[in-house]
C-alpha cells in the first residue's frame, strides 16, 4: 500500500506535511509502518479540493484531509479495508457513483504529457523517476541518435514555447546549434513564473524535476552546450530544494557530469536564484541577471541564440516546454502530433482560478474549447452565476468573453481574438466582475513591474493607469477613453520589451468586448 499526499505548495500550506506526519505515527502506532509507505508528491491538480490524499493500491482520493481525520482512515481503510466514504472525492452520474478518476469529470478531458509524473512519484527521489522511464530518452539521444536526429525530431513535433511566445522549439535550437564543440554554449530554463494567479512551472519542478534537468541535458547535446542554468524565483522554495535535491542526484547517478551515458557527453545544471522582479521572465533580462547585473532586458538583434549569456550562443525555454521533451524523443514526433492542433501540437497546462469551482492545475490537449475548460473541467461558475469572461495570458493577455467560449484553445485561435496563450494562467469572472476593474488590476501589476529602462513602458502605463482611475473614480470623460486608445497603442508599439508591449493587453481587449462597462462609468458621473 502507498499513501501518497499532495507536498505541493497549494496543499502544503493547508497543512499537507502535519498529515503525511500524522499519517506516518499513525501507521507506526497500528505496526503498518512496513507494509504501507507514505510519499509526499507533486500536485495532483484539484487544488480547490486540497489537501488531497490518495491511497493505492485502490486509488481512493481524499480531499480535503484533515490531521484528525488521519487516524480515522488509517483504521476504517487500512486495517479493515473500508474507504472512508464521507472523505472520498465521489461524483456521481446518473446515481451511479463513479469509480476511476479518470471518469470525473475534472480528469475526463485531461491529458497528462508535462505533469505526467506529478501526484505520481517521489519528487525526491530519482528512482521512481528512472521507474518511469526517466532519464531513457537522454539515453536514446545520446547512445542512438545525432544531435542533429534530435533537432529534427523537435522540429518534427511540432512543440512551440510553452511559456507564452509559441516560437518553435526546434528552430530555437537549430539557430543555436552551429559550431558545436568550437563555441562555448549554455542552455537555460526560465522558471521565473510571475503572471498572477499562474503555478503550472511551480508544479511541475515540485512534482517532477529530473524531467527538466533531463530535458536540458538532451537540449545541451543538441546544441553543444555543457553548461545549463535554471532560472527560478527564490518565491518558489520547494520548487527550488526538490529541484537541487534532483541535480545532486543526478550527479551522483551520473547522469549529469561528465561522460554521461559513456557517450563523451559532459553537462552539468547550476540553479540561480531570481528575485521576483517579473521582467526577468524576459529572455535577454534573466540572462542579464543570471550575469549578475540588474535584470533589465536588452534590445534584440543580436538574438540570444546567437549572443545570449555571457555573450554566447544560449537557448532558453520554459519549465513546461521542457517537461515535454523527454516524451517527445522517447515517443516520437508522430506521437506528440497526435495531440492536439496542427499548428498547435500537444497540451498545455493551465492554472485554472477565479471564479470557477475547480480552481487548480489543468493539461488538456490544445485545441479543447475554453466552454469545456470552463463547465466541464472546472466544475462551471459557483453559486449559480453566470460565466462572463476568462483572462488568458495574465497581464499580457487579453479577455474572453462569454460568446467566444467556444473558442478552442490553442496559440492561433487565441491571438485571432485578440488575447494570448500566455504561460498558463487562466483566470474566470462572473457576472459580478468588472472588467475595467480587471484591466485596472492588470495595469497596476505592469507599472509596478516595469524596469523603466525605456520611456514609453515606464512612463505610458502610469499614464494609462492614471486614466483607468480618473474614469473609475467617475471623473472620465470620452476624450479620455480616445487617449487611452491612442496612448496604449503607442506603448505597444514603442516598448523596448515584451513586458511594455503587451501591457496593454488587458484594456484593449476589455475596450474591444467591455465598451459598454468603460461608458458606463463615464456616464454615471453625469
Ligand atoms: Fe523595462 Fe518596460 Fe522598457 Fe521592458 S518595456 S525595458 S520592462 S521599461
Amino acid at each position: 500500500n502507498h499513501v501518497m499526499i499532495c507536498g505541493g505548495t497549494g496543499c502544503t500550506s493547508s497543512g499537507s506535511d502535519r498529515i503525511a506526519a500524522a499519517f506516518e505515527r499513525e501507521l507506526e502506532r497500528h505496526g503498518l509502518d512496513s507494509e504501507v509507505k507514505v510519499v509526499r508528491t507533486g500536485c495532483f491538480g484539484l487544488c480547490a479540493l486540497g489537501p488531497i490524499v490518495v491511497i493505492y493500491p485502490e486509488g481512493s482520493f481524499y480531499s480535503r484531509v484533515k490531521e484528525e481525520h488521519v487516524e480515522w482512515i488509517v483504521t476504517e481503510h487500512l486495517l479493515k479495508g473500508r474507504p472512508v466514504r464521507s472523505l472520498l472525492f465521489d461524483e456521481t452520474v446518473d446515481g451511479e457513483r463513479i469509480k476511476s478518476l479518470d471518469q470525473t469529470g475534472f480528469y475526463k478531458k485531461q491529458k497528462r504529457v508535462a505533469l505526467r509524473n506529478c501526484g505520481v512519484i517521489n519528487p525526491e527521489n530519482i528512482e521512481e523517476y528512472i521507474a518511469f522511464d526517466g532519464y531513457a530518452a537522454l539515453g536514446k539521444a545520446l547512445t542512438e541518435m545525432t544531435p542533429d536526429d534530435v533537432i529534427q525530431t523537435v522540429l518534427d513535433s511540432g512543440l512551440r514555447g510553452r511559456g507564452g511566445g509559441g516560437f518553435p522549439t526546434g528552430r530555437k535550437w537549430q539557430l543555436a546549434c552551429a559550431d558545436r564543440g568550437k563555441v562555448k554554449k549554455f542552455v537555460c530554463c526560465n522558471a521565473d513564473e510571475g503572471d498572477p494567479g499562474a503555478f503550472m512551472d511551480r508544479s511541475v519542478l515540485e512534482g517532477d524535476p529530473h524531467a527538466v534537468i533531463e530535458a536540458m541535458a538532451i537540449a545541451g547535446y543538441a546544441i553543444g552546450a555543457d553548461k545549463g542554468y535554471v532560472y527560478v524565483r527564490a518565491e518558489y522554495p520547494i520548487a527550488v530544494k526538490r529541484l537541487q535535491i534532483a541535480i545532486n542526484q543526478a550527479r551522483d547517478y551520473g547522469l549529469l557530469g561528465e561522460d554521461i551515458f559513456g557517450s563523451g557527453f559532459n553537462f552539468d545544471i547550476e540553479i540561480k536564484l531570481g528575485a521576483g522582479a517579473f521582467v526577468c521572465g524576459e529572455e535577454t533580462a534573466l540572462m542579464t541577471s543570471i550575469e549578475g547585473n540588474r535584470g533589465e532586458p536588452r534590445p534584440r538583434p543580436p538574438f540570444p541564440a546567437k549572443k545570449g549569456l555571457f555573450g554566447r550562443p544560449t537557448i532558453l525555454n520554459n519549465v513546461e516546454t521542457y517537461a515535454n521533451i523527454p516524451q517527445i524523443i522517447l515517443n516520437g514526433a508522430e506521437w506528440f502530433r497526435s495531440m492536439g492542433t496542427e499548428n498547435s501540437p500537444g497540451t498545455k497546462v493551465f492554472a485554472l482560478g477565479g471564479k470557477i469551482h475547480n480552481t487548480g492545475l489543468v493539461e488538456v490537449p490544445m485545441g479543447t474549447t475554453l466552454r469545456e475548460i470552463v463547465e466541464e473541467i472546472g466544475g462551471g461558475i459557483p453559486d449559480g452565476k453566470k460565466f462572463k469572461a476568462a483572462q488568458t495570458g495574465g497581464p499580457s493577455g487579453g479577455c474572453i468573453p462569454a460568446e467566444l467560449i467556444d473558442t478552442p484553445i490553442d496559440y492561433d485561435s487565441l491571438s485571432k481574438i485578440g488575447s494570448m496563450m500566455g504561460s498558463g494562467g487562466l483566470i474566470v469572472m462572473d457576472e459580478d466582475t468588472c472588467m475595467v476593474d480587471i484591466a485596472k488590476f492588470f495595469l497596476e501589476f505592469t507599472v509596478d513591474e516595469s524596469c523603466g529602462k525605456c520611456t514609453p513602458c515606464r512612463v505610458g502605463t502610469k499614464r494609462l493607469l492614471e486614466l483607468l482611475e480618473k474614469i473609475t473614480s467617475g471623473n472620465g470623460t470620452m476624450r479620455d477613453l480616445e487617449r487611452i486608445e491612442e496612448l496604449a497603442e503607442f506603448v505597444k508599439n514603442n516598448s523596448l520589451c515584451g513586458l511594455g508591449q503587451t501591457a496593454p493587453n488587458p484594456v484593449l481587449s476589455t475596450l474591444k468586448y467591455f465598451r459598454e462597462e468603460y461608458l458606463a462609468h463615464i456616464q454615471d458621473k453625469r
